[in-house]
């Protein structure tokens, strides 16, 4: 295929968004438009091309230790990112317009609202990338805008109703920094401020699909020129009839190949629907007594359990625990979770609701069990239980604490009951909608024909 035309992409460095954006590149590349992924990263390496020479990956140093974690000092990770790419960027761009085939529009990351300015300055278009669904973006703009109060305190019983489309909402289920705003000023200020100039953005990409919000995309499509491109999960896992690839994660390979096959291989001996798949994403950190309890919580559900767990947190499970699971459990640092995910033995997803979590367990018909920590975990989990109806959220204690107990009721709830049953069928319901929505002539498919048709 001859790849014309070209965009720039810039993720903010972390999984959760380089995943999708990396993804919509893909996308791109098979509609035949070329991409630059300028990648923030701590290790120095050379540009690569990627997809048949049509994505072009572009390191720019982030300035931080190789391999220091950005969670230990996540203010200090955030001003080394920007700063990056205020100093590599328009130099960057600069650059590309010499190339025979110049960029012609800038895709960046919601979360970096700023470039939309630097995209202008140099004459391309600004195309803003959410990777979380509208349903919290649009929280954010009214907080934005001052259009409600926020209540003061988390576990409260203020509710929200003047949202269009919007379940009742309590102070419990608005994305974390919005009600503990003290304690995280700087991220409230980030993700609020990804809609302070969205009048302004040329387009806006999210990943997520028409149906699955489709109450409030009316809203939403009245106001900005929206084009939603989503679930970013390669269609291979959505429609077991394509071969796979196994290239979700960036840079096309599943981290860490031996606990992937080691996990793989756990899986194929288990029985259909018999596992609990557990992952709390790139980023969460439990608490010990927490883990301890959902460990406990895990023995005494007696099913099957596949839990991911990163190396630096497994000190957390004594080791004597882990003899005594023995079979009954397996223990990962890192899962290639689309796989996991699609395979039969899954019954359910215990999840923290990362938005990429959230869409994947539904895109691949599993019911979940939502655990959210922060960010936009709670609003994710609120609409996973209560409008798509495809799980339960726990119920947590005063101080955010989950028990054993309850560990226990919603693994029973998913797994054994006829409410179970029917959080399948919703979830069966939504993997046919998702596989609809990116397959040729579907509505996300559309939207990137319509996205690569303005460059042409
Ligand atoms: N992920 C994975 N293997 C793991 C844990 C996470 O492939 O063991 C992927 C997961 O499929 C998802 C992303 O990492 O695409 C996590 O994004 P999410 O928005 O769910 O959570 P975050 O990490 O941003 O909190």
């Amino acid at each position: 295929m001859i790849h014309g035309s070209h965009v720039i992409v810039l993720p903010f460095p972390v999984q959760g968004h380089l995943s999708p954006m990396f993804q919509f590149c893909k996308r791109l590349a098979s509609k035949g438009l070329t991409s630059t992924l300028v990648l923030v990263s701590d290790k120095p390496s050379p540009p690569y091309k990627t997809e048949n020479n049509a994505i072009t990956v572009f390191p720019i140093p982030s300035g931080s230790q190789e391999g220091k974690d950005p969670l230990q000092d996540l203010d200090d990770y955030i001003d080394r990112v920007y700063t990056s790419i205020k100093k590599h960027l328009p130099e960057l761009i600069q650059d590309m317009k010499l190339l025979e085939n110049p960029p012609r529009a800038l895709v960046y990351d919601s979360t970096l609202p700023w470039l939309l300015d630097v995209a202008h300055d140099h004459g391309l278009r600004g195309a803003s990338f959410f990777t979380q669904p509208w349903l919290v973006s649009v929280i954010y703009y009214h907080v934005h805008k001052g259009s409600f109060s926020v209540p003061s305190t988390k576990h409260g019983h203020s509710t929200l109703a003047s949202f269009p489309a919007f379940p009742m909402l309590s102070a419990n289920d608005l994305p974390s920094y919005v009600c503990e705003s003290s304690s995280y000023p700087k991220i409230l200020r980030i993700v609020v401020e990804q809609l302070s100039n969205i009048d302004r953005v040329d387009i806006l990409l999210c990943n997520t699909f028409d149906n699955l919000e489709e109450k409030l995309l009316k809203w939403v499509k009245s106001l900005w020129p929206v084009l939603n491109i989503g679930p970013t999960v390669p269609s291979m896992y959505l429609d077991k009839r394509q071969s796979k690839d196994k290239s979700y994660g960036f840079n096309g390979s599943p981290r860490n190949l031996s606990k992937s096959t080691e996990c793989m291989e756990w899986l194929n001996l288990k029985k259909r629907q018999s596992v609990v798949y557990v992952s709390f994403g790139s980023l969460v950190i439990l608490k010990e007594d927490q883990m301890m309890e959902l460990a406990e919580g895990l023995k005494q559900s007696g099913c099957f359990f596949l839990w991911v767990v990163r190396e630096t947190e497994m000190n957390k499970i004594p080791k004597s625990y882990v003899e005594e699971i023995g079979e009954k459990g397996l223990f990962v640092s890192w899962s290639p979770q689309l796989e996991v995910l699609a395979h039969e033995s899954v019954g359910c997803f215990l999840t923290h609701c990362g938005w990429n979590s959230t869409l994947e367990g539904l895109s691949l018909g599993v019911p979940m069990i939502g655990m959210p920590h922060w960010t936009d975990q709670p609003t994710n989990a609120k609409f996973m239980e209560d409008v798509w109806k495809v799980g339960v959220r726990v119920k947590a204690e005063a101080d955010g604490f989950v028990r054993r107990d309850e560990i226990v009721r919603c693994v029973g709830e998913v797994m054994e009951r006829e409410k179970g049953k029917e959080m399948r069928r919703n979830a069966e319901k939504w993997k046919v909608l998702a596989l609809e929505a990116v397959s040729e002539g579907g509505s996300s498919d559309k939207s990137i024909d319509e996205f690569v048709s303005m460059f042409y």
